[in-house]
């Protein structure tokens, strides 16, 4: 142990970057073998981070992150939380990329602490050729470790570029380049030199600043999201309805616009009291809050995705069911 060095924890939870594939060119079955690397096993293929941090570490979860669900968020949020108040100075979490954002932007709202927590996961299995897990999960280290990433929130980093939680959305199905931050651009880089460069910041409330909390939760309120498409209906609105969501999310098209009849029906659940956001199935840009959405008792997303609107409106829900205050609660977040 190097004293100089910060000490940094990974929280390893399966995903891509811990996955073994049949051969060098298994990039996109290795999932159903079922086997992975430890993060004891991923940490010996990085010799370099030894000059980087004290690293310790666990295996939280072993699973591919398309069944992580919000009860693991919680654990996640508790576990970071109670380490970053132990004395640990930064935290990697190793995650899949298929929902890396979900969980990104749920921790980036509920952590307590001003120290850099990232995420990171790969495209491409340890196992397969040109693998980007080995400089992915350094990358994260050398950020966690790094004094010009505190205050930040939450990051996730792939391909040496760092993205903030709140923006940092999976836009290829298949290419290591894949998280983008919307019409905003990433954060900054981390690169062979080792150094980690912020150019930006997101200014929108997070981490210590947040009043969200999860403390003494086992669960979230049930929240869902229906996308809209040409000659949609009400037919799945409605089942939202009888599944007793506590909350919709509806994915319009571009500026938040939907067919007559699924609009109908959106409003029949914002009548019952279910509050109900719009958002788009377009990836960029914001849904306007018009005068006649207001009166119609709608909510809007700003420039969220439609799965980062349902992590807000579950936390908001945690906290008040007034509409206007979750209006309120998606402009400062
Ligand atoms: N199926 C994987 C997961 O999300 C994809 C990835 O990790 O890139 O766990």
């Amino acid at each position: 142990m190097n004293k100089k060095l910060p000490k940094v924890h990974i929280i390893a939870t399966g995903g891509t970057i811990s996955g073994i594939g049949a051969n060098r060119l298994d990039y996109t079955q290795y999932s159903d073998t079922g086997n992975r690397y430890t993060i004891e096993q991923l940490i010996e293929r990085i010799p370099e981070v030894k000059n980087v941090a004290n690293l310790t570490y666990e295996n939280l979860l072993a699973t591919g992150s398309t069944n992580i669900t919000p009860k693991d968020w919680l654990v996640i949020a508790e576990r970071a939380n109670t380490l970053l108040q132990d004395g640990i100075d930064g935290i990697v979490i190793t995650h899949g990329t298929a929902t890396l954002e979900e969980t990104a932007y749920f921790l980036h709202l509920t952590i307590k602490s001003n120290k850099p927590v990232v995420l990171t996961g790969a495209m491409r299995p340890p196992s397969s050729m040109s693998t980007d897990a080995d400089i992915n999960l350094l990358d994260a280290i050398r950020i966690a470790s790094s004094g010009n990433a505190q205050n930040m929130g939450v990051m996730g980093v792939l391909n040496n570029q760092i993205h903030s939680a709140r923006e940092i959305i999976k836009m290829n199905t298949l290419r290591v380049d894949t998280f983008q931050s919307n019409d905003l651009g990433f954060l900054g880089f981390v690169d062979s030199d080792g150094q980690v460069i912020f150019y930006r910041n997101s200014i929108k409330t997070h981490t210590y600043e947040s009043e969200f909390s999860t403390q003494g939760l086992d669960q979230l309120p049930r929240v869902d999201i229906v996308v809209a498409y040409s000659g949609g209906d009400g037919l799945l609105i409605d089942a939202v309805k009888k599944n007793e969501s506590q909350g919709l999310i509806l994915a319009g098209f571009g500026s938040g616009t939907l067919p007559t009849v699924m609009k109908d029906s959106a409003l029949e659940l914002v009548k019952c009291g279910i509050p109900v956001v719009l958002a788009s199935r377009s990836i960029m840009g914001r849904i306007v809050l018009t005068e006649k959405l207001r009166d119609e008792g709608f909510i809007t997303c700003d420039n969220l995705s439609p799965q980062k609107a349902r992590i807000l409106l579950m936390l908001s829900l945690l906290q008040t069911s007034d509409t206007q205050k979750i209006r309120d609660l998606f402009e400062k977040y």
